[in-house]
């Protein structure tokens, strides 16, 4: 495996690229490569600092080191070094948004990379506890949540002050609710796998993902409404499997290996036929697109659902270039106060969101794009959510000063937090949701 990828080029003279993670590779279990690798990037970031304000995990390195002995790295404990992976939640904003020192240059940072790598290597030396175990897992608990009752006993739960103390989890975050009407229940009369396969029409296969299955069904719900106005069919997939990304951002490649297996020869049926795979989560879309193709680069079925899959207004973009998607919108928005996702953000396909959203007369977007410090299950959990919370406060203090008529994120999980953030009742409104109701469906 090469590590460094300091032979691929001397100098930044190519477009940027990222080197795969290989898991079978013997340099991908040693301890000693890992530390060596994680000391040469922590030394150049700390002379570096320009990613100290996008997440907790550079602050984190700084004040190792300006505490330490002799204020270098190498008067830091190693074991400290776990406190700065545990801090990266893999958003990929530093790599997509900051660096200049990503491959091809000399100095071949890919921080992301390292830190799953370093995830990886702490998960199979050490695993994880109960509570990242459960967390890990939205796709099990929202199965569970479809018996009787069971929706109303984990929501219970969750709200459960002693609960959540054993759990390490924050009293004040808000977790997400549990809905026995999930998604898929809500469409099942969508077009099934057999009639789509006859038929000459092709359109969306939604993936409904775990989150948006279970927790935040009404996104996915407008999204296949917004589609059926425009005569876009819209089909499930027979099943679906969580894409894998609370297990990749736990370190726990075995099981985002299996979610891949699962999901992918499914989903590659589809496009076969021609189909277009929608997300309604950006994390989902993003695992799809970067996450499982540098681990499993030389699969060709990787690559193909990769080529085939969008977020919902990145793929609307298209339908509105192509002179397919109505405008006859019944509604004004007024002014709407847009959070951009990192996971969207660094994917680097422009504001289709906006661009949507904006078609709308009487329609004023106003974007931001900070982070929320959602993180996943960062903000969630007792020893990270005040971090989190001061992360997403120059995004909530935005919202303040606008004072829109409607906020919201793309991600669900970054629009409740910063509906906790601003702690005044209102509601954050996915941007789906908004656009529904500016077509009056
Ligand atoms: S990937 Fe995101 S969370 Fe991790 S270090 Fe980079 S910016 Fe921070
Ligand atoms: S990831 Fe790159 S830009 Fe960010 S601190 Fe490290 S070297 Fe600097």
């Amino acid at each position: 495996m090469t590590i460094s990828g300091k032979s691929a080029c001397a100098g930044n003279c190519e477009a940027p690229f990222r080197l795969p993670l290989n898991r079978k590779d013997s340099l991908f279990h040693d301890e000693d490569a890992l530390f060596q690798e994680l000391e040469r990037i922590f030394d150049i970031c700390y002379g570096c600092r320009r990613c100290l304000n996008l997440c907790n995990a550079f602050p984190t390195l700084v004040e190792l080191v300006d505490e330490s002995a002799t204020m270098e790295l190498d008067s830091v404990a190693k074991q400290d070094y776990w406190k700065i992976v545990d801090n990266c939640y893999l958003c990929d904003l530093c790599y997509a948004t900051k660096c200049p020192y990503i491959p091809p240059h000399e100095q071949s940072v890919d921080f992301p990379r390292l830190m799953l790598w370093a995830k990886a290597f702490n998960f199979s030396e050490r695993g994880a506890s109960f509570r990242d175990r459960l967390l890990a897992s939205p796709g099990r608990i929202g199965r569970l949540a479809t018996i009787p009752l069971v929706a109303q006993i984990i929501n219970a739960a969750g709200n459960s002050r002693s609960l959540r103390s054993m759990l390490h989890l924050h009293p004040d975050a808000p977790l997400p609710a549990c809905h026995r009407d999930t998604l898929r229940k809500r469409r099942n009369n969508l077009v099934s796998s057999a009639s789509a396969a006859k038929s000459v029409d092709t359109g969306v296969v939604l993936f409904s993902t775990c989150f948006g299955n279970c927790n935040e069904p009404d996104p996915g719900d407008d999204l296949c409404a917004i589609l059926e106005h425009n005569a876009i069919p819209v089909a499930l997939p027979e099943k679906e499997h969580c894409c894998g990304m609370p297990r990749l951002e736990l370190g726990d490649l075995d099981a985002v290996e299996k979610a891949g297996k699962e999901n992918i020869p499914l989903l590659a049926e589809w496009v076969d036929k021609g189909w277009s795979i929608v997300a309604p989560l950006p994390a989902c879309v993003l695992m799809f697109k970067q996450w499982l193709p540098l681990l499993f680069p030389d699969d060709p079925l990787v690559q193909k659902v990769r080529g085939a899959v969008f977020d919902p207004f990145e793929y609307l973009v298209q339908r509105h270039e192509e002179g397919r998607l109505k405008t006859d919108f019944k509604h004004s928005l007024g002014v709407v106060s847009y959070h951009l996702p990192c996971h969207l953000r660094v994917r680097n396909t422009g504001m289709n969101t906006r661009d949507i959203l904006s078609l709308i007369p009487g329609t004023h977007v106003e974007v931001i794009a900070s982070c929320s410090g959602r993180g996943g299950s960062y903000a969630i959990k007792r020893e990270h959510y005040e971090v989190s919370m001061e992360l997403a406060r120059p995004v909530v203090d935005r919202v303040r000063q606008v004072i829109p008529d409607h906020y919201g994120s793309d991600c669900p999980m970054a629009g409740r937090q910063i509906e906790n953030g601003l702690a005044n009742g209102s509601r954050a409104e996915h941007p789906l949701t908004l656009l529904r109701r500016a077509y009056g469906i």
